[in-house]
């Protein structure tokens, strides 16, 4: 082919920035080797009952077609419902949400939106690896401020000087994937005084706002003075109800933010799955004792994980919220004669049968993330026990 030939097959230079998902090549790697899957982050029970009925009865009943661009009505006044019952004032079902497919395209959507190119997107590292992609698509420039080990809390001081000229956003998780952090009232305050003094958007993902240790409580940095106007949150029915696979999520901004938002989202997917949006009516309408069961349930797996799992070679940060714990492999690491997390999470999947998600994926520079792995806990908790007792005598034999 002469060289003046299209140049088919090429990626146009956005998509160079970024590698594939290795959360996701871990789950395909896991499912070659028949290994337990503790690298993505999706639960081996299953969704309640009510809501999977829900769903058949929607498509039974015939809600199959195109539901409303920006989400069903019922399904967004059941989100704005929500909202309200855990503490929020009122939000405009038609002015203020939009149902995405997964909290995924609600962040993508909202970046593309509201990122112009060039613009600086502040995120805390290690962060969950959705959101530089995200950042990248949009044109922007993902920038980073490392939290603080081993607890992962956030230097306000450090906070002040990360933001420049070219900064538009912060993106924060609360609860935090992948350390299981949840921000307490005085980083919320700092971040929340930053993004206010600077003109900041702020980008929040709240997909795990149920999932909470050891009696704390979820804050939306959206309800802090002076951040409505300025805050997209981001959540979706994949954690809180198991249906990771459903892909409905949604956002919820003040309505100058939202109507951009909107208009992309329009043009991305058109809609969410309508069937699925009428069983989320159900979800969303579940009483109060579900939530307070599922943080229970998921106390409960940690504490199993963690007592079971952490120790030498596998030293553990108790999670506060969300279900993911961070484990520091260094010493075992180098027993192993491994170069890095990569190369250790691979022998992880052949040797022990389990698969975690190496720590470089969570981190802008690869070197940062070598003695720590990812792994994720929503699953049942035979399977805990059972990956647990692969990774002790994973450790041991290399003793
Ligand atoms: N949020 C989950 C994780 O961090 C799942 C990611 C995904 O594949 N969408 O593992």
């Amino acid at each position: 082919m002469s060289s003046a030939a299209p140049s088919r097959g090429r990626a146009a230079a956005r998509v160079d920035l970024f590698t594939e998902s290795v959360i996701r090549e871990m789950t395909r790697l896991s499912d070659e080797h028949g290994a337990i899957n503790l690298a993505q982050g999706f639960p081996d029970f299953d969704a309640p009952e009510a809501v999977k009925d829900a769903a058949r009865r929607a498509i039974a009943e015939g809600i199959n077609q195109y539901p409303v661009t920006w989400g069903a009505p019922r399904f967004r006044a059941a989100i704005a419902s929500k909202y309200l019952r855990f503490g929020w004032p009122e939000v405009d079902p038609e002015t203020e949400i939009v149902v995405t497919c997964g909290s995924t395209e609600a962040m993508a959507a909202s970046f593309l939106a509201l990122i112009e190119p060039g613009a600086e997107v502040l995120l805390f590292e290690p962060f969950y690896e959705n959101y530089g992609p995200d950042a990248y698509l949009a044109g922007g420039v993902p920038k980073v401020l490392p939290l603080d080990p081993p607890d992962w809390r956030l230097d306000l001081d450090r906070l002040a000087d990360a933001i420049g000229p070219r900064t538009r956003a912060i993106v924060l998780t609360t609860p935090h994937n992948p350390t299981g952090r949840v921000f307490d009232q005085r980083e919320l305050s700092g971040i929340a005084a930053a993004a206010i003094e600077n003109d900041l958007l702020v980008f929040t993902d709240e997909i795990y706002e149920h999932i909470l240790y050891d009696g704390r409580c979820h804050r939306s940095i959206a309800l802090l003075d002076g951040m409505w106007e300025r805050t997209v949150t981001i959540s979706a029915l994949s954690k809180t109800y198991s249906v990771t696979g459903w892909r409905v999520g949604w956002a919820v901004a003040a309505s100058p933010l939202m109507a951009s938002i909107r208009k992309v989202h329009d043009f991305l997917t058109v809609a969410a799955p309508a069937p699925l949006q009428e069983a989320g009516v159900v979800a969303l309408e579940l009483p109060s004792e579900y939530y307070e069961s599922l943080a229970m349930e998921y106390q409960e797996r940690r504490d199993t994980f963690l007592e079971l799992a952490a120790g030498p070679g596998l030293e553990m940060t108790k999670p506060e919220g969300a279900y993911y714990a961070m484990a520091w492999i260094g010493p075992l690491r180098e027993r192993l004669g491994l170069p890095d997390d990569v190369a250790f999470c691979q022998q992880l999947v052949l040797r022990a049968g389990v698969a975690a998600v190496p720590g470089s994926s969570f981190f802008v520079d690869p070197a940062a993330g070598r003695d720590l792995i990812r792994f994720a806990f929503p699953k049942r908790l035979e399977t805990l026990r059972a990956a647990a007792a692969r990774l002790a005598s994973f450790a041991e034999a290399a003793e």
